[in-house]
């Protein structure tokens, strides 16, 4: 869950610690390494499609930068394994490292793992693309694609989002802006970013085209400030339209041509 930009070097490559390695697999920029045997050509398929959706639905587009993607048989491995550059990563399912123009992704074998896998792949587009994304922004996008299209129909958060909509309660996006770290995001934190990027993938053509301006103003080397903001600005009215999209919180794949 937890995304790091370190610059130092200290962290070794897995490739300088071959020994280990159940699994080495290269395609194109991606790098696996796996401690136990896995569904290569199923990581490669959850990773790609990631990219994928990321490109279709906001507009982020992939990246020839390597990627490192390395699996620990247990949580002790992976937790053993980070304990001298990443310590935090003892309290992660799952994390996400950059170092120069490598993106690092380590992981544990886990009946979540291809959920995590995903989580932190939107991690590393994001990061490999833009010079900052805001955090609510960053773990929204990261929890969104980290399901399919029916997870997230099924999943308790929709309910729960659903459930307070319908009593006038809808999450503050300025409270989600104003988060100062990482650290400080609660499981109400992550479920209120996921509602607001399902917010603006789903609720219109316009919504989607804002985030995805936003986006590319930011891919572009702008500043454009908060988002709430920049909505306000751009398209004034559509924050608070959100309540009515959370009474009902329906997924879109693509928007019909003929919508306004
Ligand atoms: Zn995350």
């Amino acid at each position: 869950m937890l995304m790091m930009a370190l610059t130092s070097a200290s962290l070794q490559t897995a490739a300088q610690q071959t020994s280990q390695w159940v699994v080495e697999e290269t395609r194109g920029s991606l790098k696996l390494y796996s401690e136990f045997s896995v569904d290569v050509p199923g990581i490669w398929k959850v990773l790609d499609r990631v990219t994928e959706e990321l490109d279709s639905t906001v507009g982020l587009s992939g990246s020839d930068e390597s990627v490192e993607v390395i699996l620990f048989s247990s949580h002790a491995h992976y937790v053993n394994y980070l304990a001298a550059t990443i310590p935090q990563a003892k309290n992660r399912r799952a994390i996400f490292f950059r170092n120069g123009g490598v993106s690092q992704i380590y992981a544990w074998r886990s009946r979540t793992l291809m959920t995590d896998l995903r989580h932190e792949m939107v991690h590393v587009r994001i990061h490999q693309q833009l010079q900052f994304c805001p955090l609510w922004l960053d773990e929204g996008l990261a929890e969104y694609f980290e399901e399919d299209e029916q997870q997230r129909r099924d999943s308790s958060r929709r309910d729960s989002v659903k459930w307070k909509a319908r009593f006038g309660i809808t999450p503050s996006i300025r409270t989600l802006e104003a988060l100062p770290s990482a650290d400080a995001m609660t499981a109400d934190s992550y479920r209120d970013s996921w509602a607001w990027v399902s917010f603006l993938i789903n609720d219109s053509r316009q919504s989607r085209n804002l985030l995805q301006q936003y986006l590319n103003l930011i891919y572009r080397g702008e500043a454009p400030g908060a988002f709430s903001q920049f909505a306000e600005a751009e398209n004034p009215g559509l924050i608070s339209r959100a309540n009515s999209y959370f009474r009902k919180m329906s997924f879109v794949v693509t928007f019909d041509s003929s919508e306004q």
